[in-house]
């Protein structure tokens, strides 16, 4: 744009959600990074008769490609379509990223958990096609394309590449499900070949929980890919060992946009009180920043908030401490290195 910063559509969410998209943006200021935000609600509107994301909400994130999403609540009762769902379906975001890494000074039965985990966003066992045989039998398809497969693989190969771990390692069950996990295996074998120098292998679902829960490290220098249900489960394995959901980042990475959120909810039970911890937003915007390429900025406010967590001094009461987000966010901001 004129100014020569890059526009960002940020979705502040439900809850807790604009109270934590509000430190990312002081941050963000006070770091000097080259984001105009463009801030949008995804409020549902009627549309024919059915709730649907307000038009500018999508044309915005259209545009710019890029979105920063805080947590959304899901309405309750029928004829409601989930709006995480409805996002994923319209750009296409056909892997989801989850980086579990253990923080320093916050502690846990682990403290040497980095894993990397990328899941295949479309279909499998979520393709969402059910239906009953006869009474008492149901059928439910697990979906597998080609397509879908390679699509997820070429992206885990590249991400690995750009993160600079040398190793791609699929999870899958194709010692059962010869044909649906064999074909996304081959589908990572043959995208393995455009990728010489990237290590490839591949383990059972079951030994590779066996293997992360005895010792994590072992996946420390790879980049996990799998099929859709698969990834549910050892993604949210994987935030267990780092101390849950609370500090976890992600990317969904799309065809048409990527859209980063933070993994967890919209804790209505402390919504407008200042007492929300920024973090999981703000991991997620600095793989934002990463994935536009903006690796200084990444570095300078990831290093800050892992700082003030170390620290010990200002944390959230989630993390055992008595400081609110705004005087969490403030020690950030002063942690910040001052190189800009
Ligand atoms: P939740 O993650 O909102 O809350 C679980 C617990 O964790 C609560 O005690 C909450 O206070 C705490 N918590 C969560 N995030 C926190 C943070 N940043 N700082 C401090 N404490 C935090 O889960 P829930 O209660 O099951 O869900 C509430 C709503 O959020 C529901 O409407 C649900 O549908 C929605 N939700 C949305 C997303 C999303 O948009 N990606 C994800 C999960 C849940």
């Amino acid at each position: 744009n004129s100014t020569g910063n890059y526009i960002v559509t940020l979705i502040p969410g439900d809850g807790i959600g604009p109270e934590i998209s509000e430190s990312v943006k002081r941050i963000y200021r006070a770091a000097g990074v080259p984001i105009e935000w463009e801030s949008v609600s995804v409020t549902p509107v009627l549309k024919k008769g059915k709730t649907a994301i307000p038009d500018e909400a999508l044309n915005s994130i259209m545009k710019n490609t890029i979105a920063l999403k805080g947590p959304l609540a899901t309405p309750i009762g029928k004829g409601h379509v989930s709006l995480n769902l409805t996002l994923r379906r319209t750009f296409n975001l056909f892997a989801n990223v989850r980086p579990c890494k253990s923080i320093v000074g916050y502690k846990t039965p682990y403290d040497d958990v980095n894993t990397v985990l990328i899941r295949e966003n479309t279909e499998g066992e979520y393709s969402g096609i059910e239906h009953t045989v006869v009474d008492g039998v149901v059928q439910s398809i697990k979906l597998i394309t080609k397509e879908a497969s390679e699509r997820c693989a070429r992206y885990a190969f590249a991400y690995s590449k750009d993160i600079g771990r040398n190793r791609v390692t699929v999870i899958h069950k194709a010692n059962i499900m010869k044909l649906s996990d064999g074909l996304f295996l081959e589908a990572c074998n043959e995208v393995a070949r455009d990728y010489p120098d990237i290590e490839f292998d591949d383990m059972l679902l079951d030994r590779a929980c066996l293997h992360i829960v005895q010792d994590p490290a072992r996946y420390s220098d790879t980049v996990m890919v799998m099929p859709n249900l698969y990834g549910d489960i050892l993604s949210d394995m994987c935030a267990g060992l780092i101390g849950g959901l609370g500090l976890t980042p992600s990317g969904n990475i799309g065809r048409d946009a990527s859209i980063f959120e933070a993994v967890h909810g919209t804790a209505p039970d402390i919504a407008g009180k200042d007492l929300a911890n920024p973090t999981a937003l703000l991991l997620s915007s600095i793989m934002m920043l990463r994935h536009m390429r903006l690796y200084d900025y990444a570095d300078s406010i990831e290093s800050a908030v892992l700082q003030t967590i170390a620290d010990g001094k200002h944390l959230t009461r989630d993390l055992g401490g008595k400081a609110t987000n705004t005087e969490f966010t403030n020690h950030v901001i002063e942690s910040l290195p001052k190189i800009k």
